[in-house]
């Protein structure tokens, strides 16, 4: 048995912006062993960035974490301030955005900004400068782009450059938010194969935030489904994909395109709610075409065996 390496127990996270309060994640909860390869799948407006952030405690303001814990390792990272924060970032848990250009310094030689990471955690300079061989290698780069610009390459080799940076102090999660977005298909596929490859070597929890159920489906071991704040269903790759209980989970399922069976993608109707309001019951309501008058109130989220949860009133009495 792989043991329990993340607990996100209950939490909820607001924007207090001038124009009204943003719902953008509420009451949150979910865990993940050692080699879980996670996906939090999506549509656009959802909080999944909100929830990858929050697990840093680095939610940008007027955003504010409101409780209550997220355990790694045995440790409370939402209880740490300051220079224990700071060491936990990078040695517990560690982030790769979709946009390596707006984490990497333009002036500056990625060998020398993925060695910075080691030397701000206290690893000697000399050390660094080995372990950055060793990285580049992990993520299949060779030794001599240490000498490299982020511009003087590609985007590809860009996005293996900061996950070298994310994972050189072997943190036990390592959250990548959209990491693909912004590449071709091929190179699309190859970040994944290295994201998989490293969690296998390494043991790291890695939670892939991604709008693409497909693409969550081929890599990973567990997935979540959010939906307007709230994880709707979550549970081993296989209960979400092949047996999905929520109507949100069906509905995306139902707009992928599937080539196999030559069927055309049916998308969702409707659009996500604003989360300016504070959701009362189900927030799928409006899109759901099981709706009924219980689904007025919020339904909870529900084991219905083996670790398959559905928040749902078709699910619940
Ligand atoms: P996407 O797929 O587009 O990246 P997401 O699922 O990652 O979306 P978030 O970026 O977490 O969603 O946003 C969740 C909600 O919080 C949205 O309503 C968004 O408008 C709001 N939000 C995000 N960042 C801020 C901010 N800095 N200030 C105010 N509201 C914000
Ligand atoms: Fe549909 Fe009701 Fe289930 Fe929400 S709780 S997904 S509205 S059936
Ligand atoms: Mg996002």
């Amino acid at each position: 048995m792989s043991s329990l390496v993340l607990s996100v127990e209950e939490l909820t996270v607001r924007y207090f912006t001038r124009r009204g309060v943003v719902y953008a994640v509420e009451n949150v909860s979910f865990s993940a062993s050692q080699r879980d390869f996670v996906a939090l799948v999506g549509e656009s407006g959802s909080g999944k960035s909100t929830l990858g952030y929050a697990l840093l405690k680095l939610v940008p303001p007027p955003g504010r974490i409101l409780g209550k814990r997220v355990v790694i390792d045995g440790v409370d990272i939402l209880k740490l301030e300051g220079e224990e924060l700071r060491r936990a970032r990078g040695s517990l848990i560690s982030m790769v955005f979709q946009d390596p250009f707006a984490t990497l310094d333009p002036v500056r030689r990625v060998g020398d900004q993925i060695a910075e990471v080691m030397v701000e955690h206290g690893v000697a300079l000399e050390e660094a400068r080995k372990r950055v061989a060793e990285l580049l290698e992990a993520v299949n780069l060779p030794a001599h782009i240490a000498s490299s610009y982020p511009h003087q390459l590609s985007g590809g080799q860009r996005q293996r450059v900061s996950i070298a940076a994310a994972i050189a102090l072997n943190p036990k999660v390592l959250v990548a938010d959209e990491p693909t977005t912004a590449l071709d298909v091929i190179v699309q596929r190859q970040i994944m194969d290295l994201l998989d490859d490293i969690r296998r070597r390494t043991n790291m929890v890695v939670l892939l935030i991604t709008h693409d159920i497909a693409l969550a489906s081929e890599r990973a071991s567990k997935i979540a489904v959010m939906y307007a704040g709230r994880i709707v269903e979550y549970g081993s790759k296989s209960d979400v994909i092949e047996k999905p209980l929520h109507p949100y989970t069906r509905g995306l399922l139902s707009s992928v395109p599937d080539i196999e069976r030559a069927e055309w993608p049916r998308p969702i109707p409707g659009l996500p709610p604003d989360l300016r309001s504070p959701q009362r019951g189900c927030a799928f309501k409006p899109r759901c075409p099981h709706a009924m008058e219980v689904c007025d109130k919020l339904p909870p989220l529900l084991d219905v065996g083996g670790g398959h949860f559905v928040s749902c009133w078709l699910y619940s009495s």
